[in-house]
């Protein structure tokens, strides 16, 4: 079978190794597709170093090749499947307090991470969620990107009712705008891109605002709002300028969340003052837990969320370099790479 390694930064190479032998324990499955997420871009880029080499690839379909004797599953051999590739030690603080997305342990050295650049895996029982044989599988490989949205929405608290601002409309930002209208929620979508706009507005947001005049955005947000502002607002893009946008349009005890990650460290725009008068809530989200992630299983497989338009290209997987160029020029909504073609 072949491997797809990150051997350094910008260097992708193809191995040719064993199909891995799964202990009683564990399930063997087939990789189907794997997406390219922005984590695959850093790593790619050099921005983000994990270890070398490392084998990329978090947001994998899959079948069941096979499964061990004493793992107890609902899942059988010939299942379509999802597969959640963050590790969690289930012992640390953050594991035992529900927080298990923070996990201590995520990224240690010498497990599993990643690994979705494969063509086969050898995964633990909880990291299999079986889907609908009928599904695409190519869609169910946002299954962890469409998860760690519903974090983020679980963070604001969205509900029925809300008005948010979803900051940024690239792959997240529109998932994003997917998963809060199937929760019920009033969404307006920012960007400086018109084209990105005219999609978000096509995937069902209720209002777009152009970010580029930001007195136009503040006086546009309020008269949507009838001057009351958002109830929370997630940041998506990693331009500053969104955050102090977005807090002049909080609504009072409104919740800030920063979604996006970023690789120079900015510190918050925001005079203090500002959020005590109004008890604002700042909060970031990280990854998704395992009851997250089990709820965009069902999201997706019950069609509550569709995925399809999120789709620019899909790869063969011996084409890989190619398809992180692509997705690292910035034009595109989610690649995916076909682990089998
Ligand atoms: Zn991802
Ligand atoms: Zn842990």
């Amino acid at each position: 079978m072949k491997k797809i390694y990150l051997t350094e930064p910008k260097r992708l190479e193809i191995r040719e190794e064993p199909i891995p032998e799964p202990n009683d324990f564990e399930v063997l499955v087939k990789i189907a597709f794997c997406g390219i997420c922005t984590l695959e871009q850093r790593l790619f880029d050099g921005e983000r170093k994990i270890y070398y080499p490392i084998v990329p690839g978090h947001e994998a379909s899959a079948v069941v090749v096979s499964v061990g004797k004493a793992v107890k599953t609902s899942v059988s051999v010939g299942d379509h499947v999802v597969l959640d590739l963050v590790n969690r030690c289930h012992v640390c603080p953050a594991c035992l307090s529900g927080n298990s997305n923070l996990c201590e342990n995520r990224f240690k050295k010498g497990q599993r991470v990643l690994g979705g650049f494969s063509q086969y895996m050898v995964v633990n029982p909880e990291q299999v969620q079986k889907i609908p044989s009928d599904f695409p599988l190519e869609h169910a490989a946002f299954t962890e990107p469409l998860s760690c949205c519903i974090r983020s929405l679980r963070k604001v608290k969205a509900s029925l009712g809300d008005t948010i601002l979803i900051s940024g409309a690239g792959t997240m930002g529109l998932l994003h705008v997917k998963a809060a209208l199937a929760m019920g929620v009033r969404v307006i979508v920012s960007d400086i891109d018109a084209v990105r706009l005219e999609d978000a507005k096509r995937m069902g947001a209720d209002e777009v605002v152009d970010a580029r005049n930001p007195e136009q955005f503040y006086e546009t947000i309020m008269t949507i709002t009838h001057g009351h502002g958002v109830d929370s607002c997630i940041i998506t893009t990693v331009a500053v300028s969104a955050v102090e946008s977005a807090v002049k349009v909080l609504a009072p005890a409104g919740i800030l969340n920063i979604y996006t990650s970023y690789g120079n460290k900015p510190s918050l725009p925001v005079d203090m003052n500002t959020i005590h008068r109004n008890e604002f809530v700042i909060t970031g989200s990280e990854g998704r837990t395992e009851s997250d992630f089990y709820t965009a299983v069902r999201a997706l497989s019950n069609r509550r969320v569709v995925v399809d338009d999120l789709v620019t290209r899909i790869y063969p997987m011996g084409q890989a370099q190619e398809a992180v160029e692509a997705a690292l020029s910035g034009s595109t909504y989610r690649v995916l790479l076909d682990m089998e073609a």
